[in-house]
């Protein structure tokens, strides 16, 4: 099986509800979760004029494949009626993958790490929380240190 990281993000609508809901789907679809981080406020990132964000990161095990579980995950992001409106926008829920084992994926549609992931406190904090020692497979380097040079920023 291999060990995942999901972030979760919401910044419509009951945040901490659509976060716990899509943990519950998560969970139905058997998908075994290990760790959850807590849930953590952010400010908008990217694009500013908009709510802040609640954040978490889940880590799980599966033996889906990565294609699999985006797709899985695209699921409960419609099931929960996320519409599509625009790159770093208002969401209702956000599910992305992290990190898959080691693996590296640049594909159209399928890129892990999830790109910039590595800038993104609110990312690297909640794994930084429940996995410390991950190390990130293109920088090779344990999240908690990518996380303490981000704080630094
Ligand atoms: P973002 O999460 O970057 O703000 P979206 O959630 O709207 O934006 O982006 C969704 C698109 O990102 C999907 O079409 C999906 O194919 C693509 N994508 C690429 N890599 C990943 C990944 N690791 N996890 C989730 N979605 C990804
Ligand atoms: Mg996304």
């Amino acid at each position: 099986m291999a060990d995942v990281f999901i972030a979760l993000g919401s910044n419509i609508g009951d945040r901490e509800g659509n976060i716990k809901t899509a943990i519950e789907k998560i969970k139905e679809k058997g998908i075994e979760i290990v760790k959850i981080s807590d849930i953590i406020e952010t400010e908008p990132y990217g694009y500013k004029e908009q709510p802040s964000f609640l954040n978490a990161v889940l880590w799980a095990k599966t033996s889906l494949t990565p294609r699999e579980l985006l797709s899985i995950l695209q699921g409960i992001e419609k099931e929960m009626g996320r519409e599509k409106k625009f790159k770093w926008g208002p969401r209702n829920i956000d599910l992305d993958i992290v990190f898959y084992d080691d693996l590296v994926i640049n594909e159209e549609g399928l890129k892990i790490p999830h790109p910039d992931a590595h800038n993104r406190v609110f990312v690297m904090g909640p794994i930084a929380q429940i996995a410390p020692d991950f190390i990130h497979p293109v920088l090779k380097t344990p999240v908690k240190e990518i996380f303490e040079r981000l704080s630094k920023m």
